[in-house]
């Protein structure tokens, strides 16, 4: 249920978002149309429209609001763009791309949140192409994207993400081991060349490699 209170919660957070810095509309409205409550389990319920990360299922977090607005206004996302999403999770992050009209190909490698993840989106009514699997790869299948989106601190920058980087398009990822990452932007300028910026620490959790699934 999405009632008037969490709608008004979801204003306030709307406008602490706007305070923090973040001012794409679109980004904005989707996170104002969008019940984060309900990818939240619900002990934490009362939380949701805090500016913080909450546990999900098999020891993951959703990430926190300012995070998802932040990278999702550093990928300036278009009407119609192919997005690659490493590490579902909730799948609210999926939501608020698919709210601005994005395509979304997603991968997570918990087999757990995969599954919950993709009741979620059916219940949400959203539609978006999910994937159990490992984020290290990619998706070639569907490639190239024109955004691609990490939502986990990763160790480097998977040059498979790079490869299926379209000319021209965007790659958010927070970059570093240990407790914060920083986050990147890579603007792929050929298929050799690509423009880098920095956007400061962020905490994430790990982009796990070489781990059999937990199916
Ligand atoms: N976008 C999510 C963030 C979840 S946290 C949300 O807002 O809810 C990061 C997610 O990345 C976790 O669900 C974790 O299981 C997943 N993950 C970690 N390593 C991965 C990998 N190698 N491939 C795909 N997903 C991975």
């Amino acid at each position: 249920m999405d009632t008037y209170r969490h709608k008004g919660l979801r204003k306030k957070l709307v406008g602490l978002l706007q305070e923090k810095g973040i001012t794409d509309e679109r980004v904005l409205e989707a996170i104002n149309s969008i019940p984060r409550h309900l990818f939240l389990d619900n002990a934490f319920v009362n939380f949701a429209y805090q500016d913080k990360a909450f546990p999900i299922s098999a020891g993951q977090t959703i990430s926190q609001p300012f995070t998802v607005a932040f990278q999702t206004q550093l990928l300036k996302i278009q009407r119609g763009d192919k997005v690659l999403e490493i590490g579902t999770g909730s799948a609210y992050q999926t939501c608020v791309l698919l709210e601005m009209k994005a395509k979304v190909f997603s991968i997570e490698r918990q087999k757990v949140l995969y599954q919950k993840a993709k009741v979620m989106l059916e219940k949400m009514n959203y539609s978006a192409k999910l994937f159990f699997g490992d984020g290290y790869l990619g998706q070639p299948a569907f490639a190239p994207y024109d955004k691609i989106i990490i939502t986990a601190g990763a160790p480097f920058i998977p040059e498979d993400l790079k490869r299926q980087l379209n000319v021209g398009g965007i790659m958010v990822i927070p970059v570093g081991e240990g407790d914060s990452q920083i986050m990147k932007r890579l603007i792929k300028r050929s298929e050799t060349e690509f423009e880098m910026e920095e956007y400061g620490d962020f905490k994430f959790v790990p982009l796990l490699q070489n781990k059999s699934f937990n199916g």
